[in-house]
């Protein structure tokens, strides 16, 4: 199974990639945690990308562009993976179908997920995510008498730095200008289907799997 989960930040994207890896057992390949991790290790790929994201904006195409064909050229991405984050551009988009053509890769579906912009910026500047495990929490769903800790791992939950309110704002208005126009690009291929992602966590996924199921 190859799939591209596509939407705005807070969609719920790396919630569902993350489920969905769980239970058919494929890569979740995130660019978004890549890059957060390159940063933790101050790699020169996490150095480059620091400012770019502090600041809510897309690390630059080029770099992304040979981040993600590393990641399709190895062990990872042979069994199948669900890319979360990727492509971020109409450029990525473009250079990703190119790699997929010289890699042999079949793109099984795109799913786009739809959320109102008020929930977005609702969502983002509410959200923990687990330094242990990277599952993602908002406030209602953490235990009363350990707020700081994940209730699957007890590892401990921090806010990421962009997604404070102004940064989150900015994320969603660089959404809108960079990313959106891709919708266009594979709306019209019969891959793609757009979800109602202001559902609930769980009926969102149990769509995604009948779609996944059905094909
Ligand atoms: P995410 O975890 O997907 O919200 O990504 C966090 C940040 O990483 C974004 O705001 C960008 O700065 C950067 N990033 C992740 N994926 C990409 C991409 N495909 N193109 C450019 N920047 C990216």
């Amino acid at each position: 199974m190859r799939l591209i989960f596509f939407g705005p930040p807070g969609s719920g994207k790396g919630t569902q990639a993350k489920l969905l890896s769980e239970e058919f057992g494929i890569s979740h390949i995130s660019t978004g945690d890549l890059l957060r991790a390159a940063m933790a290790n101050r790699t020169p790929l996490g150095i480059k990308a620091k400012s770019f994201m502090d600041a809510g904006n897309l690390v630059p195409d080029e770099v992304m562009i040979k981040l993600i064909h590393e990641v399709l050229e190895s062990e990872q991405a042979k069994n199948g993976f669900i890319l979360d984050g990727f492509p971020r551009t109409v450029a990525q988009a473009e250079a990703l179908d190119a790699m997929f053509a010289e890699l042999g890769i079949v793109l099984d579906r795109v799913i786009s997920l739809r959320v109102e912009h008020d929930e977005i910026i609702r969502r983002l500047t509410d959200r923990l995510t687990c330094s242990s495990c990277g599952r993602i929490y908002n406030s209602s769903q953490l235990q009363k008498d350990h707020p700081d800790r994940c209730p699957y791992c007890a590892g401990e939950l921090y806010q990421r730095p962009d997604d404070t309110p102004a940064t989150a704002r900015h994320r969603l208005e660089v959404y809108l200008k960079e990313t959106k126009p891709l919708k266009e690009f594979y709306r019209n291929s019969d891959r793609f289907t757009q979800i109602d992602g202001m559902q609930p966590i769980s009926n969102v996924h149990e769509i995604v799997v009948r779609l996944l199921t059905k094909d």
